[in-house]
């Protein structure tokens, strides 16, 4: 079969770039979006010219020009959009929306994944203030892709390894301490750790499986499934020394997190749903979800363990 053309909107990202680096080596015609709006950003330039030197085209388009994105869309089979999350929040929402737009008019795009790649923002309408923000914009985007009638997956990814294993679950850290860890409540609540590379290359080989039209593919690496305390005892052993600990409770967590501002408080709301309620592992999949790792065995996925290795 024939691989499909494949545009990564938000290209230059920390994920984009990992995108469009699957797309090629999974042989997809790769497309990414040129805004002009970068403007004299040399190093967007210059990843985008090296995206270019690997085979991938550049296409020139931006948000607020809709007849440049339907031209865009028009060139190819499928759309993957990466652009950051605080740019999907408050009027920034319009962006996706704009691409969604585009995308009807074109009308012949076969798939279309939305800039999702974290918790399933399905199961969280009873997430907390202000950090459900997130989960609300991702289900606004949601219901226009359904409405506008246009084949979709989308991608719960779960926890980003550079964030949360680099960080061992503690917000605010993305390398791992070699003297002291705060651990979140009782630092059993089993979390989902995926390498980026590895949401990359799942979410690539889902743009032509025919089982994941219209669905939701979730990335659970069986071998990822971790507590913070299976993480920090991984590190402990790879540094050979254990680390003081001292625990935050829900409640401490709770209060702490309404003394700090916006953003900090969008950002810890998403721990205290992973690291204390367990949103990522309290359900089981249902119907119109699908596991990266079963359907894509071949894919020898990261372990959090020797991810860890990176740090010594
Ligand atoms: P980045 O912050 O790296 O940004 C991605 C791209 O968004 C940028 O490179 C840019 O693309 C585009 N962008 C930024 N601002 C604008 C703007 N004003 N107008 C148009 N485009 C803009 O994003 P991430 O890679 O961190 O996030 C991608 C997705 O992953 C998000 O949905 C986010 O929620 C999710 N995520 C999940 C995490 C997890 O642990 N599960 C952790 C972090 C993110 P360009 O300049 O190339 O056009």
């Amino acid at each position: 079969m024939e691989k499909s053309r494949v545009l990564v909107v938000g290209a230059t990202g920390y994920l984009g770039k990992r995108l469009v680096k699957a797309s090629l080596a999974n042989g997809h015609p790769t497309f990414v979006l040129l805004r002009p709006e970068i403007g004299v950003d040399i190093e967007k330039i210059q990843l985008l010219l090296s995206f270019k030197e690997q085979g991938a085209k550049l296409v020139k388009a931006s948000f607020s020009d809709h007849q440049s994105l339907v031209d865009a869309v028009k060139q190819v089979d499928v759309v993957i959009c990466a652009i950051s999350g605080v740019h999907i929040r408050s009027h920034h929402i319009l962006l996706q929306l704009n691409l969604i737009k585009a995308i009807k008019e074109a009308g012949n795009i076969k798939r279309f994944l939305p800039s999702e790649f974290g918790t399933d923002p399905s199961k969280m309408s009873h997430a907390i203030e202000p950090g459900r923000v997130t989960f609300d914009d991702k289900m606004v985007i949601r219901k226009a892709i359904e409405e506008a009638g246009i084949p979709f997956t989308y991608v719960t990814a779960n926890c980003f390894a550079g964030y949360f294993v680099g960080g061992l679950s503690q917000p605010g850290s993305i390398i791992p301490s070699t003297d002291h860890v705060l651990l979140l409540g009782h630092a059993n609540v089993k979390a989902i750790y995926v390498d980026e590379d590895d949401i990359a290359n799942y979410t690539i080989k889902a743009v032509d499986d025919p089982r994941m039209v219209n669905k939701t593919l979730h990335i659970r690496p069986p071998e990822n499934i971790l507590s913070q305390i299976d993480l920090v005892q991984a590190w402990e052993e790879l540094i050979g020394k254990q680390l003081a600990k001292t625990t935050i409770s829900e409640e401490d967590f709770l209060t702490k997190l309404k003394s700090m501002d916006y953003a900090e408080q969008v950002g810890l709301g998403h721990y205290y749903h992973v690291c204390y309620e367990g949103c990522l592992t309290n359900f089981e999949l249902g119907d119109n979800e699908e596991e990266a790792t079963q359907l894509y065995p071949e894919v020898n996925y990261v372990r959090a363990k020797d991810y860890l290795k990176r740090y010594l």
